[in-house]
């Protein structure tokens, strides 16, 4: 408890690799106000597997916890987030972080954490959501090849045969083309699994730890 390592799992990161820390649930959970102190925390499974400590001050909320990164010292991680508040539509006004990675200054209503708590921008992450639509493309260009090799559709049903009168070398071209699509739609059904795994999993609990 009290930290976390950088979740990378090799290739790039992606959001669901990282803790998102949204200022809205901070906001709902009647955080934001100054003169807070208390541990924010993710659970996985039920389980608490992180959480940083927020202190709150007019304009800006300190986080501080420690974070290590692939197997390294464990370090102690401590800085000020600048909040700003927008008036809404409807009344009342909502809360953005300023992202406090250098040179950045991004209204974003996101940090993710990995060592620092920056917004995606910082972290150049892989989006899920473009994982997924890549392998709706890649999906879809599976199937187009499986309809020139006579394959039933959808990538589940698995390689079929050389069709009669296909020369081997055009079969085998088309199989290869064909299995790197259907890796690529793979990849992006993992993705949005992993999302909706998230959406249960990782649901912010704001525990007061006085
Ligand atoms: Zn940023």
């Amino acid at each position: 408890m009290g930290g976390f390592g950088s979740g990378r799992r090799g290739g790039k990161s992606t959001t669901a690799d990282m803790w998102a820390l949204d200022v809205r649930k901070v906001q709902r959970a009647g955080r934001l106000t100054p003169g807070q102190s208390f541990n924010w925390q993710w659970s996985r499974n039920g389980e608490p597997v992180a959480n940083i400590n927020l202190h709150t001050g007019t304009d800006r909320v300190t986080l501080n916890y420690k974070a290590r990164d692939r197997g390294g010292e464990w370090q102690s991680m401590n800085y000020p987030v600048r909040v700003e508040w927008t008036p809404c539509n409807y009344g009342g006004r909502r809360a953005w972080w300023i992202c406090p990675a250098a040179g950045c200054g991004r209204r974003v209503a996101v940090l993710y954490g990995g060592g620092v708590y920056a917004c995606r921008h910082c972290h150049k992450l892989a989006y899920g959501t473009q994982r997924e639509n890549a392998g709706d493309r890649a999906g879809n260009r599976a199937d187009k090849l499986r309809d020139r090799l006579d394959w039933e559709p959808g990538i589940l049903n698995g390689s079929g045969c050389k069709p009669k009168g296909m020369h081997w070398r055009t079969f085998e071209r088309l199989q290869a083309m064909h299995d790197a699509k259907a890796r690529e739609c793979m990849a992006g059904m993992m993705a949005k699994l992993g999302k909706s795994v998230e959406s249960l999993d990782m649901i912010n609990r704001a525990t007061a730890d006085l």
